[in-house]
Order: structure tokens, then C-alpha cells, then sequence
């Protein structure tokens, strides 16, 4: 098991992080996690991986339903075929585990294991999942590529007339026949529905002459994607032009301020300041953007709050808006992936 350690960087690098935090196991369940730890796709399982005289060790727990997946998929790790999860009991004094955790599972965990404390171990966890590895590189970047010709080809298929829904699910369809379906549900807004930030597609028509906001991202080879773009208005109102071109700047700017070492909350600040010059602080209430991943929405989490600094490697989106409710809305959004000395922008789509 050692030697799975050697190979797997982001294994070695839980045990560094779990021997500083003086902890004798660690317990995974969340879906990307296992994913990122152990590069498939595990189903509801548990990976343990313990501290011991020997070095560690590391096996993973599931039900009937998912054994022998992973004895083909996971030659090296041991697997322990439980009734329930919350059969496992875990090993050692200190046992981190992630937050996501039912509680119900935790008290089961802790009733098996008496002698055991069981602690949050969800930020080391997610840290280690922001800096890509080369293959999930390629992949973020190929499913965001696919993304913008899925939305270039569904532009094109939008009529006046065609409903929210009837628009999102142009979108789907698309994503279901070149990728693997949605990596979240699609948000289509006709008008002013923008101006509501996350709306749910409805039966709003649209008439062909106003705007429309698309944020949509297609699931491929097991990674998301992200990005959102608008129709503008076929008569542009010196507003709307306004909030366009101050977005679009806040947009830009935050791009070419992306470097490594930077942290989440200067960046942010790049596009707050800039939309809050023009007199839409408040018109501008989410974060600038968030990783991208195995989830959609993942660290780093590039807020006004966070002081994380930004590494090569990460993949996140930079998504300023203004949102003037009951009257418009425009967010503009693109995927970065961090380099030596600035970022690479993954949104080929035009803007
Ligand atoms: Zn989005
Ligand atoms: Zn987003």
C-alpha cells in the first residue's frame, strides 16, 4: 500500500496533510473526492486510508452493489464488502472525515468506534482537488470546448416564440447526444428574468427582439464545465448597453489579472471594483466565480471572503453580473485554468 502512496501524488499528499494534523485515518465518501483519490468513478463507497507503524494503508468500503466494479477497477486497493456503510468501524483515536457525512452515519461510525474523535477534514480534502492533475487538464478543457459549440449550435436552433424550457431543453438534448448530459441544470432567462440570478427556466416566450441569458455546462468524460453567455436585445437600451460593457470589463480585467499567487479575495476585487465604479455595487451580490471539476461548484471558491491563493493548475470561472430586478440582467462568464505566469481561457465562445 505504500507503493500506492508513491504513485497516487494526491494520496501522499492526504497522509502529509493527516500527519500534520496529527490524525491516525482519514474516511472519503464524497463522490469527487473518490474520484479525485482514486481516479474512477467509485459509487457509494468509503475510502479509509490509516496511519500505522508501517507506513498506511488504504482500502475502501461498499456494498454488494459496487464490489466487484471496483475489484476490476481498483486492483490495488483492498476491498471490504459492508452490509452499510454505516457498518464501518473506523480505525484509530483521531478520524477525519468531510462534513458532508449524514449525521445519522457519524453517530453510527462513533457508537462502532467508542474510543474515536472524529474531526472535519473537508478543507484539506477539497484543497487537494483544486490543483489539476495533466489528464483532468485536458479533460476540463475539452468539455468546456464542447460546451461552447453546444452553444453555438443551440443559438442557432433558438425561434422566436420558443419558451425558457423549450430553449434549455434544445440545450440538453444536445448534451445528452455529445457529452453525458448536464453537469447542472441549464438556466435559460427571456428579459428581465435575468435580472433574477439563478431563474428556472419557465414558459416565458421569447419574442425574438429581447435578451437572453444562457449558463449552462455539459458533463464529459466524468468532469463539468461552465459558462454563460447572453443574446443581447435587438434594440439596445443605453442601460443595458451600460451594464453590457461594465460587466464585460469587469470580465476582462479579472482575466488579466489572473496569476499564480494571487488570492481569491484580490481578484474578486478586481471585478467588484470595477462594476461598483460604475454604480452597481449592489446590483453585484455572488462571488466572482468558482472551481470547476469533478463539480461544478468546487474550491477554490474566488469570494470577497476567501484569502486561498490561487495556484497553477486550477481551473475556476470568472463570472461578474449586474442584476437590476424586474428589468435586466447580464452575467458573463468564462473557465481559466491557471499557468506560470497568467491563465489560459478555456471559453472560446465570443462575447
Ligand atoms: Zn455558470
Ligand atoms: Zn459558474
Amino acid at each position: 500500500m505504500e507503493k500506492m502512496a508513491e504513485k497516487n501524488s494526491r494520496l501522499s499528499a492526504l497522509l502529509l496533510k493527516a500527519s500534520e494534523r496529527n490524525l491516525d485515518s482519514v474516511l472519503v465518501s464524497s463522490p469527487s473526492a473518490l474520484r479525485a483519490l482514486t481516479g474512477v468513478d467509485c459509487g457509494e463507497a468509503v475510502l479509509e486510508v490509516s496511519r500505522n507503524s508501517r507506513g498506511s494503508s488504504v482500502s475502501i468500503y461498499t456494498d454488494f452493489r459496487y464490489v466487484s466494479t471496483l475489484h476490476r477497477t481498483l486492483p490495488d486497493i483492498k476491498v471490504r464488502n459492508v452490509r452499510n456503510i454505516s457498518q464501518i468501524k473506523p480505525h484509530g483515536k483521531m478520524v477525519g472525515c468531510e462534513m458532508s457525512v449524514p449525521y445519522g452515519i457519524v453517530l453510527k461510525w462513533q457508537k462502532n468506534s467508542p474510543a474515536s474523535e472524529f474531526v472535519d477534514f473537508s478543507a484539506e480534502l477539497q484543497q487537494l482537488q483544486a490543483v489539476k492533475t495533466e489528464d483532468e487538464i485536458s479533460r476540463l478543457r475539452a468539455a468546456e470546448e464542447l460546451t461552447c459549440e453546444i452553444w453555438e449550435e443551440a443559438r442557432r436552433k433558438f425561434r422566436p416564440g420558443m419558451t425558457e424550457l423549450e430553449m434549455a431543453r434544445i440545450i440538453r438534448i444536445l448534451m445528452l447526444e455529445k457529452g453525458e448530459g448536464e453537469a447542472f441544470d441549464t438556466i435559460v432567462c427571456v428579459g428581465a428574468n435575468a435580472a433574477e440570478c439563478h431563474h428556472v427556466p419557465d414558459n416565458t416566450p421569447w419574442n425574438g427582439r429581447d435578451g437572453v441569458l444562457v449558463d449552462m455546462g455539459v458533463k464529459l468524460n466524468g468532469v463539468a464545465s461552465d459558462l454563460t453567455r447572453n443574446i443581447l436585445p435587438k434594440r439596445l437600451s443605453r442601460l443595458y448597453r451600460t451594464v453590457y460593457s461594465t460587466v464585460l470589463e469587469a470580465n476582462l480585467k479579472a482575466i488579466e489579472a489572473v496569476r499564480p499567487g494571487i488570492t481569491c479575495k484580490a481578484l474578486d476585487k478586481v471585478a467588484r471594483d470595477i462594476i461598483k465604479k460604475a454604480g452597481f455595487g449592489n446590483a453585484f451580490g455572488h462571488s466572482l466565480g468558482h472551481g470547476v471539476g469533478y463539480e461544478v461548484h468546487e474550491s477554490p471558491f474566488v469570494s470577497k471572503r476567501s484569502s486561498q491563493v490561487l495556484e497553477k493548475g486550477m481551473v475556476f470561472t470568472i463570472e461578474p453580473g449586474i442584476y437590476l430586478e424586474g428589468n435586466l440582467g447580464v452575467r458573463i462568464e468564462d473557465l481559466v485554468l491557471v499557468t506560470d505566469t497568467g491563465c489560459e481561457v478555456l471559453s472560446r465562445s465570443a462575447k
